[in-house]
């Protein structure tokens, strides 16, 4: 007998008539012979209608209330769920986060998750039951309830598998698997088969927000195998899994396996920083320290002993480094700080890169040939970024993803790993 975690999103359990489907899948499975724990997501909407809902009280809620706020949302799935599930004829019971043993750390809204307490699922497994689990929250060590950051039921079910051991865990959204790019956008898009956990932490990371990263990272921490399907479709999904394992099975794989992109950037620039030691560790450490996490950096060269420092952080942080740069750019005699909205980051990323140059050529090429402008570039091993302006966005995706032969139409750029 298998034991299956699946787990749900909001798009899957947004009305009754879709819990209801998931709630025949999850049969499905448990009559095929299996032990299942589901974890689900609020439904549709409603993680950002509660985020407003706050909003509307107070700009500056305290944190824990805040999450206190938000865990009400997959609760709302979870006891859904359960009652459907009942209602057709299984045994079914639903657990909050900290009740089916999931234990974070101290911090609330992106708590980290320390252990898993599986006992209770056990027994329940035990006792014949479909287990269903709220995503999203944990206990924190202060024995308050906390969340695990946007797209935080992907961890959950990543860490219950780990947790469970479980032999299968399954990710079930409202697209078939991961995408060269996001089909929303590329109706050319196509369903990539199996795809290395770094190449999927790489376009998570970059905006694809089909699995969250941190998930990612705990599924290759503890190997787990995550199958990405579609709630709505039988058909096969994608594979993510370890590099050796794909390489294991002697497939092809894509120069570029994907291109994601970000529109939640803002690029601020500080206009004539003094050119002396220390004052980029005077900017930078000042944003760490009010929790500004900023993605992109680049100085430009000195001239006459100043130089420019741009950066870019989320749209959500945008007031807050702009208080604290206006008072930096006071302390150290800038000219000016500015300030860009309407900026977005595009990525191309695939393992192919490691053993292949001319990836970051090509992109820059096709970029130029549409007029492109590039504001800013970042690499890793496996991925290179651009800043653009927003209103290139669309037409970078496009162009960049037919350029390195991920459209159905033309896959002219395979190269064996
Ligand atoms: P859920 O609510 O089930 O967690 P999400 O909305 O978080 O689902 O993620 C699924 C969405 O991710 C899709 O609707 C799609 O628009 C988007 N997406 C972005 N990039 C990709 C990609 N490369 N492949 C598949 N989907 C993607
Ligand atoms: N409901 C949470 C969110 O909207 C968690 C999740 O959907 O994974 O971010
Ligand atoms: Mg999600």
């Amino acid at each position: 007998m298998a034991l299956v975690v699946m787990k749900f999103g909001g798009s899957s359990v947004a009305d009754a008539t879709k819990i209801k489907l998931v709630a025949s899948r999850v049969i499905e499975k448990k009559k095929a012979g299996n032990k299942v724990v589901v974890v689900v997501s609020a439904p549709g909407d409603t993680t950002d209608d509660l985020l407003s809902m706050a909003e509307n009280i107070t700009s500056n809620p305290p944190e824990r209330e805040l999450d206190m706020l938000l865990a009400t949302g997959e609760m709302i799935s979870i006891s859904l769920l359960a009652m459907a599930i009942n209602s057709m004829g299984q045994k079914a019971i639903s657990l909050t986060g900290p009740q089916a043993g999931i234990v974070a750390g101290t911090n609330y809204t992106r708590a980290r998750v320390k252990k898993v307490n599986p006992n209770k699922i056990k027994s329940m497994l035990a006792k014949d039951n479909i287990v269903i689990v709220a995503g999203f929250q944990a206990l924190n060590a202060k024995g308050d309830i906390t969340t695990l950051g946007r797209g935080g039921s992907d961890l959950t079910a990543v860490v219950l598998a780990a947790g469970l051991q479980a032999d299968f865990c399954e990710i079930y959204s409202d697209v078939e698997g991961v995408f060269t790019t996001d089909p929303r956008l590329v109706t050319d898009a196509r369903k990539i088969e199996y795809i290395s956990y770094d190449e999927m932490l790489e376009l998570a990371g970059s905006g694809a927000q089909v699995l969250q990263s941190r998930s990612i990272e705990v599924a290759k921490k503890f190997g787990v195998q995550i199958y990405a399907k579609s709630t709505f479709s039988q058909n096969q999904g994608t594979i993510i899994t370890s590099e050796e394992n794909i390489r294991r099975r002697k497939m092809e794989a894509l120069l570029v396996s994907g291109i994601a992109f970000d529109k939640n950037q803002v690029k601020f620039t500080i206009i004539d920083l003094p050119d002396i030691p220390g004052v980029a560790a005077k900017v930078f450490s000042k944003l760490a320290k009010v929790g500004v996490n900023v993605d992109m950096i680049i100085q430009s060269a000195a001239v006459n002993k100043k130089n420019d420092i741009s950066f870019t952080v989320s749209k959500q942080e945008m007031k807050k480094t702009q208080i604290e740069l206006d008072k930096l750019a006071q302390e150290l005699n800038a000219s000016e700080v500015v300030c860009d909205e309407h900026v977005a980051k595009v990525s191309v990323v695939g393992i192919g890169m490691k053993s292949h140059a001319g990836v970051a050529g090509k992109m820059f090429e096709v970029l130029h040939k549409k007029g492109i402008n590039i504001e800013m570039i970042s690499t890793s091993e496996i991925k290179i970024s651009c800043i653009v302006d927003e209103r290139d966005l669309r037409t970078a995706v496009d162009e960049l993803h037919k350029g390195f032969g991920l459209s159905r139409k033309n896959r002219s750029l395979y190269e064996k790993i």
